[in-house]
């Protein structure tokens, strides 16, 4: 069995690995590296990889680990008929995106992965373990071809709602594992050898923050981030306020398809569909998509009447619409993303909006990503034969905190 990493080795995001194996290929990953510009070409950063774009019949499949844009965002670029193995519910969450947003992907041919069961393609057995992560239905796997066995980590977490399969794995890891490719996307920033907080810390945080808010309380938080968001209907719950999300996120919250997730229907779940959501439905004629959250729907007029027992997911496109219902009165906001997007260019004519509100921004949050605690635990455990690094901007710190640890270099092919 071959390898190739051809993105990824030195980055976070864009990640895609060719593997070869009796002159059969799969790929993992086929994402959009996150320093793509607006104005690039997203066709052009596509990898060099063989059936991508001419029929091949040595190209059995495409994996993709999770539905976050860093891993599956290139994948309108490449011939449609090559089979995509993706979860079901990650298909169902893109699919259901794409209706809202032009960036998501609805995928045909597609391989349902789920947890343990392996699938075979060719010379590839390919075993799925589902992982906790900020994105839903993501997976690690195990691939095996020759007598050789690598795990891809995709991107994981051991401090989320899914925590109990990181022990799990930690605990029990597949045996005899030659290379380890290992995600290290937070090596180098704060408190990542000491752990990150838990959901349930966040909770505490999030009633603490709304106990304290005069009017409204608005989190800006991801709309598939299904662990945050419960976390947030939790702590709403708990402080006697009604959570309000957007039709988008009412839309994905559905697609989950699980029954654990707060759902529009539910007593204390409303849906504001703002303006731009109310014109998508109109000129597109898809009001297939508010029909089954029609009967649960709110006002803006409502707003401003019972600010002080609601909880927003906000966001920025809202703005406007919150200002002429005049419900920003003691509002306050908790952000619930990654702090580094807050100097970006694209956040600051909100960020400069919420200033002149007098709306105090706090953050809330915990990272999508295992601390480097945790990622010293699975290495710990899983014994590799060797380490290879990805998805990280400091692959060059991994031999300072892991065994083993074999560099690579994007592009060149190696044997495992
Ligand atoms: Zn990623």
């Amino acid at each position: 069995m071959r390898v190739c990493i051809h993105r990824g080795t030195k980055q976070i995001g864009g990640t895609c690995i060719e593997i070869e194996a009796q002159g059969k290929r799969i790929v993992l990953d086929i994402g959009l590296p996150l320093d793509a510009g607006e104005h690039d070409d997203p066709a052009a950063l596509v990898p060099p990889v063989p059936g991508f774009r001419e029929p091949d019949p040595s190209l059995l499949g495409v994996v993709i680990s999770h539905p976050h844009q860093d891993h599956y965002g290139l994948i309108q670029h490449i011939r449609s008929d090559i089979p995509v193995l993706i979860g079901a519910a990650a298909t169902r969450i893109l699919a259901t995106a794409a209706d809202f947003i032009p960036s998501s992907v609805k995928l045909s041919n597609t391989i349902p992965l789920a947890d343990r069961n392996p699938i075979t393609q060719g010379p590839f057995t390919i075993t799925p373990y589902l992982m906790d992560h900020s994105a839903y239905d993501a997976y690690a796997m195990v691939i095996e071809a020759d007598g050789k066995r690598l795990f891809y980590s995709g991107d994981l977490r051991g401090h989320g709602r899914k925590s109990t399969f990181f022990d799990e794995l930690v605990r029990n890891p597949p045996p005899r594992i030659d290379a380890l490719l290992l995600e290290g996307t937070t090596i180098g920033r704060t408190n990542t050898d000491r752990g990150f907080a838990t959901e349930s810390d966040l909770e505490e945080a999030f009633l603490a923050a709304f106990g304290s808010t005069p009017g409204l309380a608005m989190v800006w938080a991801s709309g598939q981030n299904f662990d945050r968001l419960v976390t947030v209907f939790r702590a709403s719950k708990r402080a006697g306020r009604r959570f309000i999300v957007d039709l988008y996120t009412a839309a994905m919250l559905a697609a989950t398809g699980n029954e654990h997730v707060p759902q529009s229907d539910w007593p204390e779940v409303s849906v504001f569909v703002p303006r731009w959501q109310r014109v998508k439905i109109k000129t597109s004629e898809r009001f297939d998509l508010l029909r089954p959250h029609h009967a649960h729907r709110i006002y803006p007029e409502q707003f401003a009447e019972l600010a002080s027992s609601y909880v927003l997911l906000f966001r920025p496109a809202m703005s406007r619409e919150l200002e002429q219902a005049n419900c920003l009165s003691g509002a306050r906001l908790q952000y619930s993303m990654w702090e580094g997007y807050l100097g970006e260019e694209r956040m600051q004519p909100t960020l400069g909006w919420l200033k002149t509100k007098e709306i105090s921004v706090e953050t809330i949050h915990s990272s999508g990503h295992a601390s480097v605690a945790d990622l010293k635990r699975l290495a710990r455990s899983m014994r590799p034969k060797a380490l290879v690094p990805i998805h990280s901007f400091h692959t060059g710190s991994y031999p300072e905190l892991f065994e083993n640890v074999t560099p690579k270099q994007d592009g060149v092919w190696w044997d495992v």
